[in-house]
């Protein structure tokens, strides 16, 4: 299923389409043979089923779409474990939160042709919905749903997104954490060796923190992922999850202060425990 495209209207300044036109289309599309067959076409090809799961003791209400007659059992058996990862990392919302998981189609074969027949679990959040394909590797799923959900959580936590690399920091480990239980429950083992090249492209740390934007290559980025999370794993690990949730919180605001100065002031951060923050995110080779 392709993702619609279309951008936000601007009404202001609308494009003038001649009466005629309109009028014309209006008759098309209200002929009953046009309307018969878009009802058709919706009651054929688009069945569905919609789920409602509850985490976090009913706060959050989940409801999960799909094409399909249920909610695949993949699906089913990592969204909790995914849900909790990510509650741990950002933690438990205090007020009722609705999401909506969408799962989408795998891509039809010429796509996947294109794509090496990768059909990698893929998901994006946006606002109160999360658009999912499952693929077929339950530890990448729960990855990618830990990863997305940590940032839905922190979303509606904060009414200002962390700094990028905090951001992206803390989504990596809700995903690592999340694929750590799928992997003790399907008795495995996660193996996330360090990308590629991470010496060459790696990030100085006030590079890394003070980054705006994305990296634009694949191989910076891979290295700014990793190094984030590394950075983040280290605070929290330094500070503890209660107080890394309250440095989280200092950083989510209109004017954040300087990563460095609430480690520094609240916390008694000295020069010695700043090299070995940059020790953390350097690749040991
Ligand atoms: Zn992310």
């Amino acid at each position: 299923m392709a993702e619609c495209q279309l951008p936000k209207l601007n009404v202001a300044g609308s494009i003038p389409v001649s009466r005629s036109i309109l009028e014309r289309m209006s008759r098309f599309l209200w002929n009953p043979a046009v309307v018969w067959t878009v009802v058709w076409l919706c009651a054929v090809r688009a069945p569905g089923t919609t789920t409602n799961l509850s985490f976090a003791d009913g706060r959050i209400a989940c409801e999960v779409s799909t094409r399909h007659d249920a909610v695949p059992e993949l699906v089913a058996t990592v969204l909790p474990i995914a849900m909790k990862a990510a509650m741990e990392i950002v933690g438990e919302p205090a007020e009722t939160l609705r999401l909506s998981i969408r799962l989408e189609e795998t891509p039809p074969f010429y796509k996947r042709l294109k794509a090496l027949f990768q059909v990698e679990a893929f998901a994006v959040q946006h606002g109160d919905e999360i658009a999912l394909r499952t693929g077929s590797d339950p530890l990448k799923l729960a990855f990618r749903l830990g990863h997305e959900l940590a940032h839905w959580l922190v979303y509606k936590r904060h009414a200002v997104r962390p700094p990028l690399w905090l951001d992206e920091g803390l989504a990596q480990l809700a995903g690592a954490e999340a694929a750590d239980v799928c992997a003790r429950v399907h008795k495995e083992n996660v193996a996330r060796p360090a990308p590629p090249k991470l010496e060459q492209n790696a990030f100085g740390l006030d590079e890394l923190t003070a980054l705006a934007d994305y990296p634009r290559t694949s191989a910076r980025s891979a290295a700014f992922y990793w190094q984030a999370e590394a950075l983040a794993r280290a605070i929290r690990r330094r500070l503890g999850p209660p107080d890394f949730a309250a440095y989280v919180g200092l950083l989510c605001t209109p004017t954040p202060p300087a990563w460095q100065t609430p480690l520094r002031e609240r916390w008694y951060f000295s020069d010695w425990d700043v090299n070995w923050l940059a020790e953390q995110i350097r690749p040991n080779e």
